[in-house]
């Protein structure tokens, strides 16, 4: 495993790591969750990642009954959480980015994953009727108080970064260190346009989700679509709805020859695409079962992807976001 500052941050991440959604506390169960832990430390991977909302906080109780089921040393691993959707609660202040919700899901957080700080807080989510300086005052106060280490966004747009930034700049704080947006074959924009001035002005750092879509750049929807997997699952139509049709199943079947050709998996292919974009600086993988994990986590024993074949992708799916000309 290889392993990449976090930006222009002094902290260093896998170029692989590994997180909970839909899987841990509702999907698989807790032995399998501690395999897939075990799996991915033994690897190298030294990002965990959380969310109060995922499983409404049961996802961050399995992760805190494993680590300390595990007893890793706490300096070599990190751990994330990221607050907006709440843990379930939907009244006034159960959710969004106030200071009031802010401190209460750390301190959920700390206490579900049974940490005394965490390495990574993200906002999950921009929070439109949350003013801007008490968001950052709020996460500075955490990192003044050691609760957390560095803090972040998700799916935040450029211009709000840099708002971020420029509140922090303004009254000395710490302003955010990493985003974290979808980044796959399938969904470019943001990565490889919006953020792109932001790498080297902010030093933006970014830990990327879904880089599988969902598991749809694998092969086993190619043909049919398969029993027991996420995008079949009752609750996540809306998912299916946005992520399943013709016309990915057709790019991953062109994709899923070009990688048997090099010797590459569907999945390997994919990871390795997002690993070779030198702004991601970690790939974050979901796996519902150990054998995937072991699969996706291998694509760091395949050689670099050749500018051939990173050509002969582009090709394929045919979606190089282009920047504003301004
Ligand atoms: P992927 O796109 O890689 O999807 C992972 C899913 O794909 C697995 O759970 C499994 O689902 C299937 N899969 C994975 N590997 C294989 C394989 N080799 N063969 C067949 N199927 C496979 O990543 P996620 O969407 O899970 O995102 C990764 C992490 O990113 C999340 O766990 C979370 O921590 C974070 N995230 C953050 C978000 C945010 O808003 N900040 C949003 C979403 C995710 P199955 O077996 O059920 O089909």
């Amino acid at each position: 495993m290889e392993y990449r500052y976090l930006g222009k941050s002094g902290l260093q991440v896998s170029e692989l790591s590994f997180g909970s959604w839909i899987t841990f506390g509702n999907q698989i169960d807790d032995s399998v969750s501690t395999r897939l832990m075990e799996i991915a430390y033994d690897h190298g991977v030294n990002f965990f990642d959380n969310a109060e909302t995922y499983a409404d906080g049961k996802s961050e109780i399995v992760m805190g009954n494993i680590l300390s089921k595990l007893k890793w040393d706490r300096t070599s691993y990190l751990i994330s959480s990221k607050a907006f959707f709440g843990d379930g609660g939907k009244l006034p202040n159960q959710t969004g980015l106030s200071r009031k919700h802010l401190i209460e899901a750390c301190h959920a957080a700390l206490k579900r994953l049974q940490v005394d700080y965490l390495d990574l807080y993200f906002c999950h989510r921009p929070d439109k009727k949350t003013p801007m300086h008490e968001v950052v005052w709020t996460m500075n106060h955490l990192i003044q108080q050691g609760k957390i280490l560095y803090w972040g966004t998700s799916e935040w747009s450029a211009l709000e970064i840099m708002e971020a930034h420029a509140v922090a700049e303004k009254y000395r704080l710490i302003g955010p260190v990493m985003e974290q947006p979808q980044y796959n074959l399938f969904h470019r924009q943001k990565v490889e346009v919006d953020y792109r001035k932001l790498y080297d002005t902010v030093g933006l750092g970014t830990t990327i989700w879904s880089p599988l879509a969902s598991g749809l750049l694998t092969s086993k929807y190619l043909d049919k679509f398969p029993e027991g997997t996420r995008l079949g699952r009752k609750e996540l139509e809306w998912l299916r709805a946005s992520a399943h049709n013709e016309q990915r199943i057709d790019m991953a079947r062109k994709l899923n020859a070009l990688a048997l050709e090099i010797d590459y998996t569907l999945p390997q292919l994919a990871v390795q695409w997002c690993r070779s974009n030198p702004n991601v600086s970690t790939v974050i993988l979901g796996a519902s079962k150990t054998s995937q994990l072991e699969e996706n986590l291998a694509t760091i024993d395949k050689p670099a992807l050749t500018q051939e074949i990173k050509d002969k992708i582009e090709a394929i799916v045919d979606n190089k976001p282009v920047p504003p000309q301004w």
